[in-house]
């Protein structure tokens, strides 16, 4: 049952009736349906007599009594049906009530699925293998969309393990960038399904690893980048690292949403290009984390086309083909190699790693 679907009535005058136990006047609040589909008899709900009375009936006990009323919810879900929710006055690290919409987090679950038609995972088992790719996106929670024939979606979980948003890009399977012509392939899981009036809050990618492990002596240090991508590439060859993506220049690199990184130590890898401006924000950055420094390191070994063609740091780890790249390339050419892989149960061993 979704938690949030179902929910008391909100107060507004002559809302309460008579309690069904103790016949006291307007002290009873009912159950609703946040959908509207399901409408619940008169004594599902709680009476304000909380000590003298006690009584409260709610949608769980309803739908356990219930069993012909528990089969109609079931076939909604089965339809896919679940609500958005909403929490209400969450208060923020600085002190903020905010409004956090998020969405049911039985999408992201569904979505990691048909990894056959996500050129982004396709693209990652060449570079990292098949075992490596599944182990990243599990972690990282990459889904799959149907757009534009099979997109990846990279949901933005924050540390309380809200959805936030889930972002769907298109990738070229072979190459591993995005798709931008004719138009550039990016959409919102929220515009997708329509969902109206969705006051979208974004987080940092990843945000959802920091709930792990709390910022202490042994926490990992976080490193920050601006793309989804970079940051899962990233955590394929540092895994020294927390990885997390801002989602773009703009994204969330802003006070409210960094607040998540109290007292970590933070490492800032910009985009070439960006260096300048991501150093901008160091200072804000310093006042929220233990330590915030920005990498050079792109900056200090770039040449002068790859400044101006704004690599990243994944562009730089991917500059050498790895392993499972090399085997990959030899597939293809010899197809009877994959069968002599599978039938050995050979596996590739990267002399390099130490994991
Ligand atoms: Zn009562």
């Amino acid at each position: 049952m979704t938690e949030y679907r179902f929910h008391l009535q909100k107060y507004r005058p002559g809302s309460k009736t008579v309690c069904p136990e103790c016949g006291r006047k307007a002290c009873f609040t009912h159950y609703i349906d946040e959908a509207g589909r399901i409408s619940f008899p008169d004594h599902v709900g709680i009476c304000d007599h909380i000590n003298s009375c006690g009584y409260h009936y709610t949608p769980k006990e309803y739908f356990r009594d219930n069993p012909s009323a528990r089969e109609i919810l079931n076939g909604q879900e089965r339809d896919g049906y679940t609500s958005i929710t909403v929490k209400p006055s969450t208060k923020t690290p600085s002190g903020k009530e905010t409004e956090i919409f998020c969405l049911p987090s039985d999408w992201v679950e569904q979505s990691m699925r048909r990894y056959d038609i996500n050129p982004l995972y396709r693209y990652f088992t060449k570079v990292a293998g098949r075992e490596e790719t599944d182990r990243l996106f599990r972690l990282y929670k990459v889904g799959t969309s149907r757009m534009w024939n099979g997109a990846a979606v990279f949901w933005q979980i924050d540390a309380g393990g809200n959805v936030r948003a889930g972002k769907i890009m298109g990738y070229d399977a072979d190459t591993g960038h995005r798709i931008k012509t004719p138009f550039s392939q990016v959409s919102w899981v929220h515009s997708v399904r329509k969902i109206a009036d969705f006051r979208m809050k974004q987080c940092l990618f990843g945000e959802h690893l920091l709930s792990n492990t709390s910022a202490t002596k042994t926490a990992k240090p976080v490193a920050i980048v601006e793309s989804e991508k970079t940051a899962l590439v990233a955590a394929l060859f540092i895994p020294d690292f927390i990885w997390l993506a801002t989602g773009g220049m703009h994204g969330c690199f802003n006070s409210e949403a960094m607040q998540v990184l109290h007292g970590r130590e933070i490492i800032l890898f910009p985009d070439l290009k960006a260096t300048d401006e991501w150093r901008r924000r160091l200072q804000m950055l310093e006042s929220i984390c233990k330590r915030a420094t920005c990498s050079d390191v792109l900056e200090r070994t770039a040449t002068d086309n790859q400044r101006e063609a704004g690599l990243d740091i994944a562009d730089f780890l991917l500059m050498e083909d790895t392993p499972q790249m090399i085997l990959t390339r030899m597939i293809q050419r010899n197809p009877v190699l994959q069968t002599f892989i599978d039938d050995f149960g050979l596996e590739l061993v990267d002399a390099g790693r130490t994991e």
